[in-house]
C-alpha cells in the first residue's frame, strides 16, 4: 500500500474513535530518506517526528525553508550538547527529562530568539534504557522548566514498556496529565494508537504503519 493509502486510513480511524480532542498525526520518518517520506509532504501532511538531531537536519533543513508551515518533533533522547542545534531544527521536543538539558534548550532558544513546544517525558515503567523522569520527579522538574525557565511545556510523552498493559499506563499518564493541568499529551505508535486515543492522545506517533517497515 502506498504511504498516503497508509496515512488516510490511519487518520480516518483516528477521527473515528476520538471523542474528546483533535488528534495530530506525527509522521516519525526516522531512517526513511526524504524521497521516501515526500509524498506525504506533497500531501500537505505538516507533523513530521525524527529521534536523531544530525539526521534530521540532514533531512529537513532545506526542506523547511522552502515549505511553509512544517512542523519538526524531536522525538527521541537528546543530550544537551544537541540543544543548540535541536532549537534551531525543531519546532516541538518530546523528550525534555532533565534540568541540563533544559537549562541548555532555555539558553539557546534565547539565544535564537525561538520559542519551542515541549513535552515532558515521563519513564512509566523505570526502565534503564529509557529517557524520561519518574512520576515522583514531575512536580519539581515542571516548576523549574516553567517558573525558571519560562519554558512551554504542553504535556506529557511516554513510551509504555512493551508488557501488553498498554491500557493501564495510558490511563496513569492520562491521569497525570489532567492532574496537571496540560493542555496536550503525546502517546501512541503504531501499534498502539487507537488505545492512546480512547485516553485522550493529543499527538501520537507513527512510524512503521505509514512509511513501512523500517530496516
Ligand atoms: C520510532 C518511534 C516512534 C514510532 O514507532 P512506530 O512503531 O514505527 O510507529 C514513536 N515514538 C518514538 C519515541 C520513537 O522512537
Amino acid at each position: 500500500m502506498s504511504i498516503i493509502t497508509n496515512f488516510e486510513k490511519i487518520k480516518q480511524e483516528i477521527k473515528n474513535n476520538s471523542f474528546q480532542n483533535e488528534t495530530e498525526i506525527i509522521a516519525v520518518s526516522k531512517t526513511f530518506s526524504i524521497e521516501h517520506i515526500m509524498p506525504l509532504v506533497e500531501h500537505g501532511h505538516k507533523h513530521f517526528g525524527e529521534n536523531k538531531v544530525q539526521e534530521a537536519e540532514k533531512k529537513w533543513k532545506e526542506l523547511k525553508k522552502s515549505t511553509n508551515d512544517l512542523s519538526l518533533h524531536m522525538i527521541g533522547r537528546l543530550q544537551s550538547n544537541k540543544a543548540k542545534k535541536a532549537v534551531e531544527l525543531f519546532d516541538f521536543i518530546h523528550s525534555l527529562d532533565s534540568e541540563k538539558l533544559a537549562d541548555e534548550l532555555s539558553k539557546r532558544q534565547k539565544e535564537k530568539d525561538r520559542n519551542l513546544g515541549y513535552f515532558i517525558q515521563i519513564n512509566l515503567g523505570s526502565e534503564e534504557q529509557k529517557g524520561g523522569l519518574e512520576i515522583s520527579e514531575l512536580k519539581n522538574f515542571n516548576e523549574y522548566c516553567v517558573n525558571k525557565l519560562n519554558l512551554s511545556v504542553l504535556g506529557l510523552m511516554a513510551i509504555p514498556p512493551n508488557d501488553k498493559n498498554a491500557e493501564k499506563h495510558f490511563k496513569r499518564i492520562s491521569e497525570l496529565n489532567k492532574e496537571f493541568n496540560f493542555r496536550y499529551l503525546s502517546i501512541g505508535m503504531s501499534n498502539d494508537y487507537l488505545q492512546a486515543v480512547k485516553y485522550g492522545a493529543s499527538h501520537v506517533r507513527i512510524g512503521s504503519a505509514i512509511f513501512g517497515t523500517r530496516s
